[in-house]
């Protein structure tokens, strides 16, 4: 029946078609519209990153007003492997304003005495390292910077060859910019520029079969409305094909993009995890609906709870006792049940252990 998982419906399915640096081009089968348009949307706007919030200038006399600067330094990509557990929220920091966990400080000096023009890029922005004190004192947290690569927080392109450095701004001579940047953690709900990803090209029955767009025309659809590249992947409807009014879309075409902050791996895994998470969530409400106690108690704890995605890969979630597959594998072309499956040793370790799909009775444990 349309709207539900039956239980003897095919586990969702990923097979990933193209798969570089900065982006993954997937097809995902056997999953309802709302879950492809979820994963979607979680994506884009529920993914925490590092991004530069706060910017105090101590010298400009570049052509750009400070505004300007602050906006365009807010949108340099910054490396934010693993930030979900690496990094606190600065909300959620036990600091008075910024620490080390929950904030990374940036900082830029460039004044020009030539006589050619001088660029000013994301190059040109260096992390300043935490004073002995602060580090002293919070020698307990150690373990979240631990997790941390050794790259976190420096602008995308500083770590990967062959990609240009961002301008921020051109100086001639005499001109000076000296500046120090605060970076926090955020997601794209606050800010788009905490989203990880550039784009998200998204896609479902390509040749209308279900109608859901009307075309407009003026004499010939066919020639009016060239199809996508992923219409290859499915049969054109017959020219006597009757109209099927119950029929569902089940295979969603995905392009993701991502800035350069996160991995499209990374973007993918985590999508699916916060998901989890947020369904659990209410899965949880609901189930304890009736007992006020609880859910105070619960929704008190929320935001201090660690954060791991409120899920344990040990205790599967929403799934069956299937090993995961990890469909990250070097066979970027290969075919593979991805969101099905589940269980605690699975894939590579990582979130991609998660499970959709399969148990009718999905259970889950704030523990
Ligand atoms: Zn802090």
């Amino acid at each position: 029946m349309a709207g539900s998982f039956e239980t003897r419906r095919p586990l969702p399915t990923v097979r990933i078609r193209k798969l570089q640096r900065d982006r993954v081009d997937f097809v995902l089968e056997n999953a309802e519209l709302s879950f492809a348009n979820s994963f979607r949307r979680t994506m884009i706007a529920d993914l925490a990153t590092v991004a530069i919030d706060m910017v105090e200038i101590e010298t400009n006399t570049t052509v750009l007003a400070d505004e300007f600067l602050a906006h365009r330094l807010g949108q340099v990509p910054l490396i934010s492997a693993n930030c979900e557990e690496a990094m606190n929220y600065s909300r959620e920091c036990s600091c008075s304003s910024s620490c080390r966990f929950c904030s990374i400080v940036l900082s830029l000096d460039v004044a020009c005495t030539s006589d050619r023009t001088m660029h000013i890029t994301s190059n040109d922005l260096t992390i300043v390292p935490p004073s002995t004190e602060e580090e002293m004192n919070g020698s307990e947290d150690d373990k979240v910077l631990k997790k941390r690569p050794s790259n976190f927080g420096l602008p995308y392109n500083r770590t990967s060859e062959g990609i240009e450095p961002i301008l921020l701004v051109k100086i001639r001579k005499g001109q000076e910019l000296k500046l120090r940047c605060i970076a926090k953690k955020g997601i794209a709900k606050e800010h788009a520029k905490w989203s990880p990803c550039a784009a998200i090209a998204y896609e479902y029955d390509p040749h209308n079969k279900l109608r859901h767009t009307t075309h407009w025309f003026e004499t010939d659809e066919r020639a009016e409305w060239p199809l996508s590249h992923n219409a290859k992947e499915e049969l054109p409807p017959a020219d006597d094909e009757v109209f099927n009014y119950s029929a569902q879309p089940e295979r969603f075409y995905l392009d993701v993009e991502t800035v350069g902050s996160l991995g499209p791996k990374e973007v993918v895994n985590r999508g699916l995890a916060e998901m989890q998470k947020k369904l659990g969530s209410l899965v949880h409400a609901l189930t304890t609906a009736g007992q006020p106690d609880t859910i105070e108690h619960d929704m008190a704890m929320a935001p201090t709870l660690p954060q791991t995605n409120g899920f344990n890969p040990a205790t599967t979630t929403y799934g069956g006792p299937v090993a995961a597959a990890n469909v990250w594998g070097d066979d970027a072309a290969m075919s593979s049940p991805g969101f099905g499956g589940g269980g605690g040793s699975g894939g590579d370790g990582n979130l991609g252990a998660n499970s959709w799909g399969g148990s009718s009775s999905p259970v889950w444990s704030p523990k």
